[in-house]
């Protein structure tokens, strides 16, 4: 199937030409004309998946023939992070260039001053890009009105509910009217989502990536024993052996991306810290150093890899797990995105081997333990004695036993030296929606 058969008018199709983008993907294929005939969307759909272009193009294509009056947008996108409303805007930037009339697009998102923003208000705007507590600070300062909002996209809306914004995101719903349009785009499912899908979709068209299974990206994971002190060493091992050209490293803290970047820099390493607590330029700087292939490695949090949009990214290390499963599927989405390949390397030491079963097991997953040569780990990793999962909460068994005392000794086998030759398991996308698991308490 090719872009034109979706019903977008000539201006877009040549900006998605000029894009590159010789066929739609799956999520694209289904939302637009269901977005073109004004229909709800509720989307199940992960970063990468080209789910912006799938609602930016039909909205654009709509607002190509309306007016809209001063201070009053036709369309809001709510997103969780500033990064991605800044990368949301890129896009709707980019197709918007080739159209006839002028489209006024609005970025409103935290961390710099509200002033600018309040400014750009003025006159007429066609779209508002915005996170949830900044849209209502400049409603509060009577900057814009949301009553002739004709559609609402919600983007990543699993992670403004994690984030904390089911009251803003409630209050915002209170100020839009009625009668509009209204578009959920969420990578994972947990009640809350289910709740909110109920409250905001009217006879919403369905999309889900298992029915599509060409969108599942291809994603190789692998799993490392690892001693908790030999990470760093063996990231640089990694770097080093595997020649990954821009790699995303993911750390539990703020204070370990500062630390771990730093020892990379110290061993020759171009790397930067991305956290929450740096200022909104160095973030920019940051990122747009790592885009632009100035910067090797990006050791960031959860919270600042969130909704990055960074082509040919080809590695995700996870140097700590995530704590929840959905941030497992968050991260690994970092790559292997519109089609490409990507690989994710997790790092496991003794204490963490658990909490990674049980991601497997709600990832259905199962991801063959690893050890490098040089890099054994002295700790004792329990291994997994059931295929299927976790063995959390129950007694060992006799059986349990004698699996376990087998698998131990499975482990005295030498390993292959080349990390690359090791088996890795390839990702299966989850065809249930996940839990919003809180694995670590
Ligand atoms: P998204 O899921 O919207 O974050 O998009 C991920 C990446 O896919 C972006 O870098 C887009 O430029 C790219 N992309 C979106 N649609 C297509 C397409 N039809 N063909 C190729 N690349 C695409």
């Amino acid at each position: 199937m090719s872009f034109t058969s979706l019903g977008l008018n000539s201006a877009l199709l040549h900006a998605v030409a000029e894009q590159g983008y010789a066929a739609p993907t799956a999520i694209q294929r289904a939302a637009i004309p269901a977005i073109l005939q004004g229909r709800d969307v509720h989307a199940a759909a992960h970063t990468g998946s080209g789910k912006t272009a799938a609602f930016a193009l039909p909205i654009l294509q709509y607002l190509s023939v309306a007016t809209p009056s001063a201070r009053s947008p036709l369309a809001l996108v709510l997103v969780p992070t500033r990064e991605l409303a800044a990368q949301v805007g890129d896009v709707f930037r980019v197709f918007a260039r080739s159209m006839a009339h002028p489209i006024k697009i609005v970025i409103a998102s935290g961390g710099v001053s509200i002033n600018p923003q309040m400014l750009a208000m003025r006159g007429s705007i066609h779209i508002v890009i915005a996170t949830p507590g900044r849209l209502l600070d400049l409603v509060d300062h009577n900057a814009l009105q949301l009553s002739a909002i004709k559609t609402l996209v919600l983007d990543e809306a699993d992670r403004m509910l994690d984030l904390g914004f089911a009251d803003e995101l409630n209050r915002i719903l209170g100020l839009l009217p009625e009668k509009r349009q209204s578009l959920l785009f969420s990578a994972t499912f947990p009640d809350a989502i289910k709740s909110l899908t109920a409250q905001l979709l009217h006879d919403p068209i369905v999309i889900r990536p298992e029915q599509h299974s060409e969108s599942r990206p291809a994603i190789t994971q692998r799993a490392i024993h690892i001693d908790k002190d030999k990470r760093t060493p063996l990231l640089r091992h990694l770097l080093q052996s595997e020649g990954w050209p821009r790699t995303l490293v993911f750390v539990a803290t703020k204070y370990a991306t500062e630390h771990v970047a730093d020892k990379l820099r110290r061993n020759h390493i171009n790397a930067a810290a991305l956290h929450g607590e740096l200022s909104q330029g160095a973030r920019t700087q940051a990122l747009s150093a790592f885009k632009a292939g100035e910067l090797q490695v990006l050791v960031a949090t959860d919270l600042a890899g969130r909704g990055i949009d960074i082509e040919h990214l080809p590695a995700v290390v996870n140097y700590d797990l995530p704590r929840s499963t959905d941030d497992y599927v968050h991260r690994i989405g970092r790559t292997a995105r519109a089609g490409a390949s990507g690989i994710v390397v997790n790092f496991i030491s003794a204490d963490c081997e658990p909490h990674f079963r049980l991601i497997e097991k709600r990832q259905q997953l199962r991801i063959t333990r690893e050890q490098l040569a040089g890099f054994e780990p002295n700790s004792v990793v329990p291994m997994p004695i059931d295929r299927h999962g976790g063995i959390k909460g129950k007694r060992k068994s006799k059986k349990d036993k004698l699996r376990e005392a087998l698998a131990v000794a499975d482990q005295s086998v030498p390993l292959p030296d080349r990390p690359s030759a090791a088996p890795a398991s390839s990702f299966i996308w989850p065809t249930k929606p996940t839990r919003n698991d809180d694995t670590s308490k």
